[in-house]
Parts: structure tokens; sequence; C-alpha cells
């Protein structure tokens, strides 16, 4: 007889700092849970692509790196019973009776309900459209600032226009000998308060152009970049290029499960309390659409405790509803 397989009341999908937070919250309900995440490590878009970049709208810390926030989750997280699988992809998803049966790369497993906190699932940066930008990347060209330290006293420009560019530009000056901002507009489309600490910063931007050429002088790097709508040329001498363009994100995280709730783009579409158009399937964080949907750490904060109270409400209606933490730890 086939081996029965280990039954969970809720597992959730991805280890991004909503699933986390939800994983953890779980364990405070004495939920037998499981967090599968596909990479080696916890904390998704933060550790994987802003570990250095300080974090300022997340309640209870005036700034914060994102790394000592996945650090401080990770903390969390351990106060409870809740398993944590990496390097573990959901394959597939199959609806056997009132449950689910959950196919990853390494094994199986059953589960009561599912909270989806996939994010943006996986993302690559967008990259600098120069032919052969691949000859730098690494040595002198880089998507994001993972170790700051590489950047004391270099000459780095910074190219992009977002928050995140405008972010990663005030990180490096902090290091830098010298930051410049690339963009291809003459404003920046940030947060107020990031550009107010942009235009009080020693960082120069440098707009509205864009890159069109890199070649190597010496360990440093050549940029020549055009001015939007004009033949001027403008070239630069720096250390290092970080690019900022953005992310692209695969479309469908969800590719290839036979239980699949509806969506569009890669999204999946929420209701109240994360729930979705299949019983005892929630979604929380980057991933869970609704209308006018703020994609922010935060968001995913407020919507983990909501989907783990439904989905025990769901799975137990008997028992009693949460108070507050205090009233729930064992
Ligand atoms: C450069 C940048 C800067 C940002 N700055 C801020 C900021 O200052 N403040 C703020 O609030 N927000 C910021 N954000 C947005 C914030 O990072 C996201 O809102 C947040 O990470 C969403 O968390 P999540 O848990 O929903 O998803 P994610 O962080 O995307 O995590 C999802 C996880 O699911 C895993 N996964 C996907 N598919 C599967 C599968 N099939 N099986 C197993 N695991 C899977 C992925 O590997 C990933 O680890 C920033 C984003 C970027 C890109």
């Amino acid at each position: 007889m086939a081996e029965a397989l280990e039954t969970y009341d809720i597992t959730v999908v991805g280890g991004g700092p909503a699933g986390m937070f939800a994983g953890f919250y779980a364990g405070l309900r004495n939920a037998k849970t499981q967090i599968i995440e596909s990479l080696s490590e916890l904390g998704g878009q933060v550790a994987a692509l802003y570990p250095e970049k300080t974090i300022l709208d997340v309640g209870g810390y005036p700034q914060i790196k994102g790394r000592e926030l996945v650090s401080r989750l990770e903390e969390q997280l351990k106060t409870v019973d809740t398993e944590v699988k990496l390097n573990t992809t959901v394959q597939n998803v199959r609806q056997v009776g009132d449950e689910f049966e959950i196919e990853t790369s390494t094994g199986k497993s059953m589960t009561k309900a599912i909270i989806i906190a996939t994010g943006v699932g996986a993302f690559n940066p967008r990259k600098l459209a120069v032919d052969n930008s691949d000859e730098f990347e690494g040595k002198n060209l880089f998507y994001s600032v993972k170790n700051l330290e590489h950047f004391k006293n270099r000459e780095v420009l910074v190219a992009g226009g977002g928050d995140s560019a405008i972010d990663e530009a005030l990180l490096l000056e902090s290091v830098a000998s010298q930051v410049y901002l690339l963009h291809r507009r003459d404003n920046f489309r940030a947060m107020e308060h990031s550009v107010d600490m942009l235009n009080e910063s020693t960082v120069e931007p440098v707009t509205p152009f864009l890159i069109h050429s890199l070649s190597q002088e010496g360990d440093r790097v050549k940029v020549e970049a055009k001015r939007m709508k004009s033949d001027e040329e403008k070239t630069m001498v720096v250390d290092d290029i970080v690019v900022n363009y953005g992310f692209i994100a695969q479309d469908d995280a969800l590719a290839g499960w036979e239980v699949h709730p509806d969506g569009q783009r890669g999204k999946i579409h929420s209701g109240m309390n994360g729930t979705t158009n299949v019983k005892n399937v929630f979604t929380i964080g980057d991933v869970a659409e609704y209308e006018d949907k703020q994609p922010l750490i935060a968001t995913g904060f407020g919507e983990a405790p909501m989907a783990v109270n439904a989905a025990m409400k769901s799975i137990y209606p008997d028992r009693r509803g949460p108070v507050h933490s205090t009233s729930m730890k064992r």
C-alpha cells in the first residue's frame, strides 16, 4: 500500500515577506503549516533583489535594510512550528476530495488549505539594451546592489528614473566617491520624499540621456549616451554602472497546476480575505489582485492574517476565532 502523505492544515506557496508572515501567523493559530519556497533562501524580492536597500514604509521600522527585515521575519517565524521547505518548487496542485495534493520538485504532501504567495514569480532584471553589455556584467555592470562594499570610493553611474533607481543612487552615495543618475526624462518618476532626498544629495543628475554604447577603458568603463530628441552626445568614464530599469516577471507561477484560481497576467483575482474562486485556496501579497491594489510589503503583511484566519474558519468552523496574538500563543 502506498505510504500516506503528510497532511498540513495550511500550505503557503512562496516564502517572500507575505508568505513568511502568513507562515508565522498560521503557526500562532496552531495550524500545521508548511512554507514552500523555490529559492535557496527566504525573503522573496527583498532578499533577492534589494538586500542593501533601506526600506522606509514598513510599520514599526523608521528605516530598515532589506536584509535586516528578512532576518527579523525569519526570527519571528522560528518562534512557531511552521516547516520551511527551501529549494522546492510547487509544480502541481490537485483537488483530492476536500483536500489538495501538493506536488513539488522534491515530493508530495496533502493540505486542507493553500495560501498562494508567489509574488511576481521568478523575476529577472530588465537589461541594458546595448549589444556588448554581457561583457561588462558582474565586472563593471550590475543590475542591483548586492555588495555595497564593492562600490567604496568608486565613481558610479546609476541608470533609471524610478523609486528604485533613486534609492540605489542614494545608497551608493554613502560609499562611492561620486554617483551620477542618468535618466531618459528630465523628471524622475518617484515618491516626492525620494526626489527631495535626491535634490539634497551630492548625486549628479544626467538628464535626459540614454546610454547607447559601452567600451572598456582600462579597468573602467566608457559610457556613451545620446541626449533625447537631439544629436548631442555625452561621454563619461566611470568605475561601475548600476542599471535599474525594473524587472520582467515570469508570466504565471501557477503554470501547470490543475487547481488554477482565476486571474490574468500571472495575477490571481482576490476577494475579501484573499479568497479565490476555488474553495480553501487563498492568495496574498503581490500575486493577489483587486482594484487599486498597492504591491507593498505592508500590504502583504495586512493580507496574511486575514487569509490565515479565513482559511482556519473554513477548515475548522467550530474553532474559536482569534482575539489577538497574546491570547493565541500557547
Ligand atoms: C527594487 C524593488 C524595491 C522595492 N522597494 C520596496 C519598498 O521600499 N517598500 C515596499 O513596501 N515594497 C517594496 N518593493 C515591493 C516588495 O518587494 C514586494 O511588494 C514584496 O516583495 C511582495 O512580497 P510577496 O511575498 O508577495 O512576493 P515576493 O517577494 O515576490 O516573494 C514570492 C516568493 O515566491 C516564490 N515562488 C514563486 N513561485 C513559486 C512556486 N511555484 N513554488 C515555490 N515558491 C515560489 C519566489 O521564489 C519568491 O521568493 C520593492 C520591489 C522591488 C523590485
